[in-house]
């Protein structure tokens, strides 16, 4: 089970959501689908390789779908960035902008711990300012980033050149 190509289609391409210009890649119709899902966290998991991984960070909100099932899978722990103000204990904040608009994220401050490796995961990396600005949290908590998986990739956005340093994967590229 290498490919993914039934997952490119079911992948829904909605034009000018949530505002003109804007492509936004649908991911519901897989996740409604449990052979689809359950293949996208395998494939995910893959991605992961051989790494060692302490814990999985996903990112508010459709990542926390991928991200706590891909930590179920590895029988680690999860971690959720958030946008600000919802998480309720001592937080570390950062600002970033988005492809569409800007955005505010939020990590716990003892949600990972120095040195512990920790696998970042989001549904889609688009201009990477989420996943950079993510990647600067945990790091900033001590925490090793050493790898970064993405359900969609829009590779035209470069999103992987704002993280030169992290290995990232994408299951699907566009
Ligand atoms: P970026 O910070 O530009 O890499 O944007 C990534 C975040 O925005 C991800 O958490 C995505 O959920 C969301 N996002 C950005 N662009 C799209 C898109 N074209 N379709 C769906 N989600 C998107």
């Amino acid at each position: 089970m290498a490919s993914s190509q039934h997952l490119r289609a079911a992948v829904r391409d909605i034009p000018d959501f949530p505002q003109p210009g804007i492509l936004f890649k649908d991911i519901t119709p897989v996740l409604a689908d449990g052979k689809l899902f359950h293949d996208s966290i395998t494939l995910l998991c893959a991605s992961a390789g051989d790494l060692t991984i302490d814990k999985v960070v996903g990112i508010d909100a459709r990542g926390f779908i991928f991200a706590a099932a891909v930590a179920d899978r590895l029988g680690i722990g999860f971690v959720p960035v958030r946008k600000a103000g919802k998480l309720p204990w001592k937080t570390r904040g950062l600002a970033y902008s988005l492809e569409y608009g800007e955005n505010v994220i939020e990590l716990h401050e003892d949600s990972v711990q120095p040195g512990e490796n920790i696998l970042l995961v989001d549904d889609l990396l688009a201009t990477g300012g989420t996943a950079a600005a993510a990647a600067q949290l945990i790091q900033s908590l001590g925490a090793k980033l050493v790898g970064a998986s993405f359900f969609i990739e829009l590779t035209d956005l470069k999103g992987r050149e704002k993280m030169p340093d992290v290995p990232i994967h994408a299951i699907l590229s566009y």
